[in-house]
């Protein structure tokens, strides 16, 4: 053989005895066969064999498996983002003429997908009241295909009560998805509770450092994985094996991250709530927040993603104090290592309840920065909300808010944490 050729064959190197603690990439498009009768009979393997790149290499069945035990599934497929994973769901589920329901607090581009591209396809998506079951009801009928639920709804937080909807749905033979993203599976195991499909934007815990885009779709009826494994490779979807790696790695710390947040989270969301300044928090793990009780009974735990908005007086400084804050930075893909806020308007992203409240909430991200230095962080913020609105304390003028609030959050935490965690 020359060397040109050699150039092109790989050499006889063993793994015999290669055991490591990690998984490896692997790279490929093409697969090899040994011989033409296995190629010619490839489409007969099984849809956890090799056959193109585009279905997936050994990294990929790695990931996929992991998350289908996390999530108590019998499949799961992995898509280039959370978004793609619950458009392509719904593509390869719904045909023209049927109907999903979709909560009035989905993702945003949940409900811009559902306008545009479903309603293009005859696809009808009537949006419901995720908290108002009796609403529900009345509109499952033998066209709806898929009952759409986000638990808790997006910046909002309200949690549905999944058990209930799942009977409701499966009486009306239609299938019930989840999107799973706030709870991730160590919180919350929608197939468990009876859904039929759970996604995750494993962009956000999963991967858990703001550098990988990616989604999973886990489903609990081998039939139905093969089913949407076919309909997602159809569609040309696929993810690369880097990207696998860095999410199999934010895995193994994800539960650590997700206590240490839920608990910083949980300290700022008692200290947002008495704040002078804040008018509400909107966080699963306080008494109060909506569908607090049903996130007891179903939840095992929270993150570190909380909402709150202000009193009235300080709201249109909002946008000019944000640039007070030296540590938290501005942005939205939540669920990494550092705090982010977003200030978001709801005007656009209601309608079966249009929003009649503040022009912006606040959605908080808690990272793992020490709970103090978020919060004195906050504190700028809201000095800079106060200097706009010249008001030197809000509610009694005499600056005891800001000595109530100088406990540390550090000390208070083990004691909450126990509780919220147990
Ligand atoms: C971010 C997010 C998505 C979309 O995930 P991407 O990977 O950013 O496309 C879907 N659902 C929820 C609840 C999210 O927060």
């Amino acid at each position: 053989m020359r060397n040109e050729t050699k150039c092109l064959t790989i050499p006889p190197v063993s793994l015999e005895g290669y055991d490591s603690l990690t998984v490896p990439v692997y790279r490929a498009s093409t697969i090899r066969y040994p011989d033409a009768s296995s190629f010619a009979a490839r489409f007969e393997r099984d849809t956890d064999g090799y056959t193109y790149g585009l279905y997936g290499t050994p990294t990929h069945r790695y990931l996929e498996y992991k998350i289908t035990e996390l999530e108590g599934g019998a499949r799961t497929i992995l898509a280039p983002s959370g978004q793609a994973a619950i458009t392509n769901t719904l593509l390869a589920l719904l045909h023209a003429g049927e109907t999903v329901l979709i909560p009035d607090t989905v993702y945003g581009p949940v409900r811009d997908f559902a306008q545009n591209e479903l309603r293009a396809l005859g696809i009808r998506a009537v949006f419901y009241d995720p908290c108002d079951l009796k609403a529900l009801a009345s509109l499952l009928d033998d066209q709806t295909r898929l009952v759409w639920v986000e638990s808790p709804g997006s910046v909002t937080m309200e949690v549905q009560d999944l058990p209930a909807i799942v009977e409701m749905a499966h009486a009306k033979g239609a299938l019930v998805g989840c999107d799973n993203t706030w709870a991730s599976p160590l919180n919350c195991r929608p197939l468990d509770l009876g859904a039929d499909i759970v996604v995750e934007a494993l962009s956000k815990h999963f991967c858990g450092h703001s550098d990988v885009l990616m989604g999973s779709v886990t489903l609990r009826d081998p039939g139905l994985g093969q089913r949407l494994k076919a309909a997602f490779g159809r569609i040309g979807i696929g993810v690369s094996p880097d990207d696998c790696v860095l999410v199999l790695r934010g895995i193994e710390t994800l539960a650590v991250r997700l206590k240490r947040a839920a608990m910083t989270a949980r300290a700022i969301a008692d200290w947002l709530e008495r704040h002078p300044l804040v008018e509400k928090v909107y966080f699963p793990a306080l008494p109060g927040s909506p569908g607090h009780e049903i996130w007891k009974r179903d939840f095992a735990g929270s993150c570190g993603v909380l909402t709150f908005s202000l009193v009235n007086s300080v709201n249109a400084g909002i946008i000019k104090a944000l640039d007070a804050l030296k540590l938290i930075s501005i942005g939205a893909s939540w669920g990494g290592t550092k705090s982010l806020i977003a200030p978001t308007s709801l005007r656009d992203l209601r309608t079966v309840k249009p929003w009649i409240g503040p022009d912006y909430l606040l959605r908080l991200s808690i990272g793992l920065e020490h709970p103090d230095d978020i919060r004195e962080d906050l504190e700028l913020f809201f000095s800079s909300l106060e200097a706009t609105a010249g008001e030197p304390n809000a509610r009694d003028g005499t600056g005891r808010m800001v000595e109530r609030n100088k406990q540390t959050l550090a000390e208070e935490m083990p004691l909450k944490s126990r509780s919220e965690l147990s």
